[in-house]
This record gives structure tokens, sequence and C-alpha cells, in this order.
């Protein structure tokens, strides 16, 4: 090797100096995954990722073990967690009052709700109609605050729905606005199918700014399956957007959207910034090196190019 592998640093314009990842990889990532991966693994899997400086994990689903087995474990990756730097954000996903409750009972202090900007995939993921599903999240919200939490609401097909198609931008309003008002202190828009393309993310958080939900409340949630997750984020940083969701190795998609593959890898994410002198706080070395282990458990390459690109470097 004849040069380090890393980005030449080189600001560019109307960029937040510092980007706050929100690490989905032992959530989002595992639940995707066929294998049952070891307590333990999962366990060492999040404290790896807070070492390597990501300074949000999300650590697990209290989802009812018959819809996602994998995370059948969830209370017990909470009680094994040590060796934790001081500060991390921990939060863990609660799909309904028993989860919160599951939640509480192992020591969570975040917690994250889920919700759809369609009615389809509320019907298909949530069993139940849109207003009755935000009924159900509002609930959820209104105990969690009531116990101090901190809460993110999820918002699932921001941009388009396997089964409605394109979504429209005053939908996604309508049901931000919904999470908003029942107390969520951040949301995160998913493009749960990977179909956003940068002018859409530029006119969804125009208009989500008009109804005054502004970039300070929002994080991003972008799929790569057409190849566009990193376009699509740039796009949200130049409209003020400081939170972006990724999972280490590229670890994920969606266990209910048969066309979602990959989430934004953490790796090429933090590459980008870096190149751009965007702060992450992330050590890109360790958090390469905590993908290629968590691969290694999984019997299959990370799907990250940046991954890919500095594993065979080293
Ligand atoms: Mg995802």
């Amino acid at each position: 090797m004849t040069h380090s592998p890393l980005p030449m640093r080189v600001p560019a314009a109307g960029l937040p100096p510092r980007v706050r990842i929100h690490e989905v990889g032992p959530r989002d990532g595992l639940q995707n995954e066929k294998a049952i991966v070891p307590t333990d693994v999962k366990a060492d899997f999040v404290c790896r990722l807070a070492n390597a400086g990501l300074s949000t994990v999300e650590v697990t689903s209290f989802v009812h073990p018959k819809w996602v087995p994998q995370l059948a474990d969830a209370g017990e990756v909470c009680l094994r967690l040590d060796d934790l730097p001081a500060g991390v954000r921990l939060p863990v996903l609660v799909p309904n009052i028993r989860g919160l409750e599951r939640a509480t009972a192992h020591g969570a202090r975040r917690v994250a709700i889920a919700a759809s900007a369609t009615e389809t995939f509320a019907r298909r993921n949530l069993n139940r109609t849109l207003d009755e599903s935000l009924a159900m999240s509002a609930e959820v919200v209104a105990q969690a605050k009531g116990q101090g939490m901190h809460v993110r609401g999820y918002l699932s097909m921001c941009f388009g729905d396997p089964w409605e198609g394109p979504v429209p931008l005053e939908q996604v309003v309508r049901t931000a606005r919904a999470l908003a008002d029942m107390g969520c202190d951040e949301l995160s828009l998913g493009d749960t199918i990977g179909v956003a393309t940068p002018g859409h993310v530029s006119a969804l958080l125009d208009a989500l700014a008009a109804d005054g939900l502004g970039a300070d409340r929002l994080g991003v949630h972008f799929h790569d399956t057409y190849g566009q997750a990193l376009a699509n984020t740039l796009a949200a940083l130049q409209h003020g957007v400081t939170t972006v969701d990724a999972s280490a190795g590229g670890l994920g998609g969606c266990p209910f959207a048969g066309s979602a593959t990959g989430n934004l890898a953490t790796e090429d994410l933090v590459w980008m910034l870096q190149g751009l002198g965007v702060e992450t706080g992330v050590d890109l070395d360790a958090l390469v090196a905590t993908s290629v282990w968590m691969a290694e458990r999984l019997g299959r390459p990370s799907p990250s190019r940046t991954v890919t690109a500095l594993a065979r470097k080293e």
C-alpha cells in the first residue's frame, strides 16, 4: 500500500459541521437476518459499535418474538451491555405498550416507535388502519413521555410504498405532524423501499419545514436499494438535517416489504462525511473491523463498499 486509504478532506459549502449517526445495525440489521445471532454476540456488537465512536446505537426491538424471532432475547441483550463509553445513547424499538413495559423493565431510557405514512403499509406491517396505528402510537408515546423517556418516531414509506406507489408529500406531512403532536422528540423519515432521489428529499424537507417541522427535529433513514442513499443524505444535510440513520456493514432491509434491501452502510456514510470534513466522532478503522467481525459471525461478506475496499487493504 503506497498511501493511506482515506478520502482527502475537502469541505463543501452549506453543510453542518457535525452529524450524529443513529446506528441501527443491531436492531434494523439483525432483525432481518435469517440466522439467529447468539445473545452475547449481539451485546458485543452493540459495545463494539459504541466504542468505535457511535454515540447512538439502537440496541434491539421489544417486538413479539412470534413476529421477529431473531430478537426474542431483547431483554437479555440489554442486561448484557457493559464496557460502554460514557454518555452513549441506547434506544430500543417498542412496537406497543407491552413492548414499552418490557423495555422499561430492562432499563431502557430511550425508545423508538414505528409508524407508517401509508395506509397499506400500516395494514400489512402493523395489522391496523393508519389512524388506528397512529392512535396506538399515541398511547405508547404518552406513556413513555410520562416516564421521562426520549422518544423517536420512525415514519416508514415516506417516499414510496410497494403497494401504493409514490407517496404524496402532504400525506407524509400529515402523519409526521401527528407523530410530532403526540410528543415524539425526534422523527426519522424512512425511505423503506429505497426509491427516493435527492430532489424528492429536498421537496419533502421543504414541505415539512413549511408545516413547522424543521430539520432540528428530523433524522433521515435511507435505503440503498437503487444506489441513492448517499446522494439523498447529502441533500438532507444541505437542508440542515444533522441526524442520519445507518447500519454497520449495511446489514438489514425490511422484513415486511420484499423489495427492500440494504440499509445505508455506516462505513459508506462515514467515508463521505470524512471527505466532506463533517465530524462524526467515529473511528472508521474500528467500525470496519467490527463489521468484518460481524460478517464472519453471519457467514457472509458485508455489502458495504467501504468495508469491502478497506478490509481488502488490511
Ligand atoms: Mg432500515
